[in-house]
Parts: structure tokens; C-alpha cells; sequence
């Protein structure tokens, strides 16, 4: 209550209209006291609320919380508002070259930026940053059961579709050519990739081709060397680095542009993705089933966005960190079970980066870590693709023994030799061996 009090007198005095029967005294320690402490008078007050005297000294004490909640509110309120005016100042200002934070280092940039490209970075992050925030308000939302069930049901199917069509049709399909698909199953994974709203087939094909060729170095679009921030969201939300530009304008993708699907795909992008990617999972739960248009809104569209995106970027970011490297130890890519879950079968990384021409990403595991695969063989089985390519198990398993970090399922050691006279000397590592000054020969 003296904060209160201290509040008030500040108030008042200010304003010149001191409560009457109150005093305003400063003290040597700046605390301002009133000259109302008599005990009397004060017990008086607690005893009877109603005495006459006491009630005109002070506005009752409901109009004194609800002051003192206004006034925190715009003591709160202001200081929001500063926070929030930095960050879209900063947003807005900062030169798009200049890395993640003011703090981190500036790279060194030659290519000439068009204004349409630092306009793009800053929707974006702008963009990243409400989608997260309402993203917790629908995560919030299903938690306390404030959303239909069918609605769950209407954001996991398309979340899942929408990552298929990622995985097996952006990735396996256009991107690696691991397979070839007639165009009715093409055009229904251009328009479920149109929903996971990760930017147009080719765009995708273009940063992927150059990740893969030049994996894990400057031009590598999500270096993972940069960190897991980097590889996993940051590199969406900064310009790239010259090495990526040089080598993306460089790689092939004519292939790729000479498919009617994709070339459509592009060229109505933007108002396809709206309308695929945010109007259609909005308004279809609250046509069908009467889900309010917000909450419908938040969970069918901002969350299933966010939450099918990080399941993608997971294999940029984890699936080059953490995890075994049964096929090449010479690579950052691993395998990662969980990045597998999330992905819909991508996480088998290191076996991708090793053959990434086999259109089951993997070479063990069955279809319960591997839905993509098991979608492909579907549409295999029902003629609409065709030309799967795969490699021989033979021919796996030689590489993970000649580069391999020996964490191969089917890998076994062999007895180990004690010399030059054991018969366990393989017969390829005698003839490779020189004898010098061989009397014999
Ligand atoms: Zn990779
Ligand atoms: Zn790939």
C-alpha cells in the first residue's frame, strides 16, 4: 500500500490538487511521507472504512487498484512499444549482408543486391517472426482443448501430405531424379508442396542441387558449419552468401524448368500459396464443421506451417550434426532416427549424400521410419511411377567398408593377423605388399 500511496502523492502534487487533510513532506531520503500517521486517526480509519474524514482524504479503494493498474499498464505498455519499435527498426534498417546480428561478423560481399532481394529478407523475417508467435497461441489452443478434433485431424493430414509431397516429390523427384512420375501424381505433389509453403519446385531444386554438390562449405545455401541456427531456420532470414549466389545461377536445372508442372508452379507461386498454403486449410474447417475462422486459422494454417517447416529444416540442421556416418565417414550428414520421424524418411542422411540418386533415401529400415517410400511404391503399384532407381546391396556395402565409420549394421570385423604368415592375410593385401630385395623373384 505505500507504493500506492507514493504513486498518489506524485500524482496529485504534480497536478497541484494535494487530497485534503494531506501533507506532502520530503524526506532526507526522498520517500515521500504524508503527515497522517497519527495512530489514532488511522485506527480510527481501519476500524470504521465509512468515517467522513477518512473517505474524503482518499478515492475509495477500488478507483485506487484500478489507477494503479492503469498506470502499470502504461509503464508496461510504453516500454512494449520502444522493444517493438527496435525490432521492426532493426528489421527494417539493418543491411541485409551484415549476418544474423549486429554483433557477428559482416561478410564480405560483392554481388550487387537489388532492392527487391532486402525487401524479400525483411518480409520474411517479419513473417517468421508472427507466424512463431501465433503458432504458440495455436500450440495453447489444442493444449486446453479450445479446438475441434476434426480440425486436429484437418492440420495433421494436410501437414503430412504436404511433407510427402516435400520428400518424395521436391526432393526424391525433381531434385534427384530418383524415380520418374506420370503428370497426374506430379501435379497433385506440386499442389500439396505448394502447401507446405517452403517457396516454388524449382527454388527448392535449385538450393538443393547446390547443397548437395558443394555440401557443407560457403556455398552450400544452409552451410551447417555455420551452426545450428544457421543450417536450420537462418539462413531462410539472411541474404546468402556470394558463394551461394555465384554457384546457384551456375547449376543445371533445365530439366526441372522444362516440366509444364513446375513451370506453372512458378509462375503463379505467390497467389497459389496463399491460397493452398493459408485460405483453403482456414476456411475448409469452418465451412465443414463450424471451427471458429480464428482458432481454425491459427492451427490448420500458422501452426501446421511452422511445425511441417521445422520437420524439414531438422535434416539441414540435426541430420548433419548428430548421428552415425555408416556410409561415409567423410561427410558431415549422418543418421538420425528422429530426423526420420519428423521428415517423413529423410533422416537417413548419410546414406543420401553417399547415393543420392536412390529413391528410398535409405538403404535398411522398412516404411514405418520411411512414409515417402512407402508412398512412392503405392504410386509404382498403381502405374503412375516408373524408372525407380536403387543400389545393390553389394555395392553398398562396399563403400561403408572402404569409407564407412564402421557403424554399419552388416558390417563385421574381421579376425585380426598377426603377421606376414597367417593365413588370414587377405590375398588383395598381399599383392599390394612390396618385398624388397626378393630373392624369389
Ligand atoms: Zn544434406
Ligand atoms: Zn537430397
Amino acid at each position: 500500500m505505500d507504493e500506492v500511496h507514493r504513486l498518489y502523492s506524485i500524482y496529485f502534487s504534480r497536478n497541484g490538487a494535494v487530497p485534503p487533510g494531506l501533507e506532502l513532506r520530503l524526506d532526507a531520503d526522498s520517500s515521500i511521507r504524508t503527515n497522517s500517521t497519527d495512530s489514532r486517526e488511522n485506527s480510527q480509519c481501519a476500524s470504521a472504512p465509512s468515517h467522513r474524514e477518512c473517505s474524503s482524504s482518499w478515492p475509495s479503494s477500488w478507483i485506487r487498484q484500478a489507477s494503479l493498474k492503469l498506470f502499470k499498464f502504461y509503464i508496461f505498455g510504453k516500454h512494449s512499444a520502444k522493444g517493438l519499435f527496435i525490432i521492426f527498426w532493426y528489421e527494417l534498417s539493418m543491411d541485409p549482408r551484415v549476418r544474423l546480428s549486429p554483433w557477428s561478423p559482416p561478410v564480405k560481399n560483392e554481388v550487387k543486391l537489388s532492392w527487391d532481394e532486402v525487401f524479400l529478407t525483411r518480409q520474411r523475417r517479419i513473417f517468421f517472426i508472427f507466424n512463431h508467435c501465433v503458432s504458440l497461441l495455436g500450440i495453447y489452443y489444442c493444449l486446453t482443448g479450445q479446438v475441434k478434433i476434426a480440425t486436429v485431424i484437418w492440420a495433421a493430414l494436410l501437414g503430412s501430405l504436404s511433407l510427402i509431397a516435400v520428400t518424395a516429390g521436391a526432393h526424391r523427384l525433381w531434385s534427384h531424379r530418383a524415380y520418374k512420375a506420370r503428370w497426374p501424381l506430379r501435379l497433385a505433389m506440386a499442389a500439396f508442396q505448394t502447401v507446405a509453403v517452403q517457396y516454388s519446385v524449382l527454388n527448392w531444386v535449385r538450393d538443393h542441387r547446390v547443397h548437395h554438390k558443394f555440401v557443407d562449405t560457403d556455398a552450400d545455401p544452409h552451410n551447417s558449419r555455420r551452426g545450428f541456427f544457421f543450417s536450420h531456420i537462418g539462413w531462410v532470414l539472411v541474404l546468402p552468401h556470394p558463394a551461394v549466389q555465384e554457384k546457384k545461377s551456375r547449376i543445371d536445372t533445365r530439366d526441372v524448368e522444362s516440366d509444364w508442372v513446375v513451370a506453372a508452379q512458378y509462375k503463379y507461386y505467390l497467389p497459389l500459396s496463399v491460397l493452398l498454403g493459408y485460405i483453403v486449410p482456414t476456411l475448409v474447417p469452418w465451412y465443414f464443421w463450424s471451427e471458429g475462422l480464428w482458432t481454425s486459422h491459427i492451427v490448420a494454417a500458422q501452426l501446421r506451417h511452422v511445425l511441417t517447416s521445422h520437420g524439414t529444416f531438422l535434416i539441414n540442421s540435426a541430420a548433419h550434426m548428430w548421428g552415425t556416418r555408416p556410409y561415409d565417414k567423410n561427410i558431415k550428414p549422418t543418421e538420425n532416427m528422429l530426423v526420420s520421424v519428423a521428415s517423413m524418411g529423410e533422416g537417413w542422411h548419410n546414406y543420401h549424400h553417399t547415393f543420392p540418386w536412390d529413391y528410398k533415401n535409405a538403404e535398411l529400415w522398412d516404411y514405418k521410419v520411411n512414409l515417402a517410400t512407402a508412398w512412392v511404391d503405392l504410386f509404382a503399384w498403381l502405374g503412375q511411377v516408373y524408372e525407380r532407381k536403387t543400389v545393390s546391396p553389394e555395392m553398398v556395402a562396399k563403400r561403408a567398408r572402404r569409407t564407412g565409420d564402421g557403424t554399419h549394421p552388416h558390417h563385421h570385423h574381421g579376425p585380426g593377423v598377426w603377421g606376414w604368415n597367417d593365413d588370414d592375410v587377405p590375398q588383395e593385401d598381399r599383392a599390394i605388399t612390396r618385398i624388397i630385395d626378393n630373392k624369389a623373384a
